[in-house]
C-alpha cells in the first residue's frame, strides 16, 4: 500500500466514523446509522439486505461471486451516554482533540466498524476477482441484554443456505497498548437465582422465626469462595459472583420470611449449567433450608483452535502493530457467542477497549489507521491462503 492510499484510508475510517457517532443510535433506535452503512456498503458494490424485526434494524451486506465466505460482524448501536454534563464534549458530537477521537461509540464500536468498512471497500476495489466472499452482519442491538440483531440476521442467513467459514468481530479487545490481545475464545455465562425460605416473625422473638439470611450467608460464602472449576491453556478458573439480593418487608422489626439471591458465573468449556445446579443444591442441602434455584446458561463457551487462520490474523497484527498478540478468552460475552457455533474460525480483534462505555470514550486516530491496515491485511492474508487451498 502506497502513502498516499494509507492517508486516504485513515481519512475515510475516521470521517465515516465521526458520521456514525453523530447518530444516537441507542437500540432499538439507529439514528440513521444502518442506513449511513446500507448507502456506503451499497456504493461499494455489496448487495445489502436490510433485516427488521421488532423495530430494530440490522443488516447483511455481500460482495464478491465465489469462494469461502469471510465475515465481519459488527455491531451499530452504542450504550447510553449517561448524564452529558458529565462529558468533556457532547457524547454524539465526535471531535478529535490531540490526537484522539472522542464520542460514544468511538471505541466500542463505530471506530472499528469504520475500520473494517474501509479496508473491505479498498480490498473489493483491488480485487474484483477475489477467491472469497466478503459479508458484514451489521447488527442495530447489540448492547441490550435481549440483544437479536445478530441472531436475526443469522437466521436469515441460514434461510438463505450461506454458512460462515471465517469471521473476525471487531469488538475492541486490545488491552493496554494497540494489538497486544486477539481473543480466540470467550467465557461462558450462566445466570443463577436463589429463593431461600425462613419463617418470617418478629425481631424481638427470634425462636418464633427462621431467618433466611442468617442460615445461609455461610453456604453462600462457601459457593462464593470454591472453586467451580481449575481452568485450562486457554481459560482461566471460573469465577463466582453474587450480583443481587434481596429480603425483607421494610419494616426494622420483622425478620425476613424468604432472601432472594441472584449469581452469575463466567466459565470455561469444563462447566455446565448442569455442574452449577447439582453443586448449589449440594450446597444449599447442608444449610437444611428449603429454597428454589433457576439457573440457565445465558452463553456458551466457545475457542477457535490455533490453525491457518487465527495464524494469519496475529501475523497481520504483529506487521501492523509490533506486537505478538496474546490470544485471549477472557471479558464479557460478545454476539461472537452467536456466530461461533456456526463458524469454524472465529476471532475479535479491536481498538483499545479501556474507554469502552465510558464518559468520554475515545479512541486514537493513529491506532484507527492501523487498524485499517490490519484488517486489510487479514483480507489479503486469507485470500492466498484461500487461492493455495
Ligand atoms: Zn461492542
Amino acid at each position: 500500500m502506497n502513502q498516499a492510499a494509507s492517508e486516504n484510508s485513515l481519512h475515510a475510517s475516521v470521517s465515516l466514523a465521526m458520521e456514525l457517532i453523530r447518530c444516537p443510535s441507542i437500540a432499538p433506535e439507529d439514528g440513521g446509522a444502518q442506513s449511513i452503512l446500507k448507502n456506503r456498503l451499497e456504493r461499494a458494490g455489496f448487495g445489502v439486505e436490510q433485516i427488521e424485526r421488532a423495530g430494530v434494524q440490522s443488516l447483511y451486506a455481500e460482495s464478491g461471486n465465489q469462494g469461502p465466505l469471510m465475515l465481519f460482524a459488527v455491531h451499530s448501536d452504542v450504550v447510553p451516554p449517561g448524564d452529558v454534563c458529565d462529558w468533556t464534549s457532547l457524547p454524539f458530537q465526535p471531535e478529535i482533540r490531540h490526537g484522539l477521537l472522542f464520542g460514544r461509540g468511538a471505541a466500542d464500536m463505530k471506530g472499528p466498524l469504520s475500520c473494517a468498512v474501509v479496508a473491505a471497500e479498498k480490498f473489493v476495489q483491488e480485487h474484483p476477482d477475489m477467491p472469497m466472499r466478503i459479508g458484514f452482519i451489521v447488527a442495530g442491538d447489540e448492547e441490550p441484554a435481549n440483544n437479536h440483531g445478530t441472531t436475526d440476521v443469522l437466521q436469515w442467513l441460514h434461510s438463505q443456505g450461506k454458512k460462515v467459514d471465517y469471521c473476525v468481530v471487531t469488538e475492541p479487545t486490545s488491552a493496554e497498548r494497540f494489538g497486544d490481545t486477539i481473543k480466540v475464545g470467550r467465557r461462558g455465562s450462566i445466570n443463577g437465582h436463589l429463593t431461600i425460605h425462613g419463617l418470617q416473625g418478629h425481631a424481638a422473638y427470634p425462636q418464633h422465626a427462621v431467618n433466611p439470611v442468617h442460615r445461609s450467608l455461610w453456604v453462600l460464602h462457601t459457593l462464593a469462595e470454591r472453586n467451580w472449576d481449575e481452568g485450562d491453556a486457554h481459560f482461566p478458573p471460573a469465577g463466582f459472583q453474587i450480583t443481587n439480593v434481596s429480603a425483607g418487608t421494610g419494616a426494622n422489626n420483622v425478620i425476613p420470611g424468604r432472601f432472594n439471591v441472584s449469581f452469575n458465573i463466567r466459565h470455561g468449556p469444563s462447566l455446565t449449567v448442569e455442574k452449577v445446579e447439582s453443586l448449589v443444591k449440594d450446597a444449599m442441602g447442608m444449610a437444611g433450608l428449603s429454597y428454589e434455584l433457576a439457573a440457565k446458561s445465558d452463553a456458551i463457551p466457545f475457542l477457535t483452535e490455533e490453525g491457518p487462520f487465527t495464524e494469519l490474523c496475529s501475523k497481520a497484527i504483529e506487521e501492523v502493530s509490533g506486537l505478538r498478540p496474546d490470544p485471549a478468552t477472557g471479558g464479557g460475552t460478545s454476539d461472537a457467542r452467536f456466530i461461533a457455533p456456526h463458524c469454524p474460525h472465529l476471532v475479535e480483534f479491536g481498538l483499545v477497549g479501556k474507554t469502552s462505555h465510558q464518559v468520554d470514550e475515545h479512541v486514537a486516530v493513529t491506532e484507527m489507521e492501523q487498524l485499517s491496515e490490519v484488517y486489510g491485511r487479514m483480507l489479503r492474508k486469507l485470500a492466498g491462503y484461500v487461492e493455495g487451498q
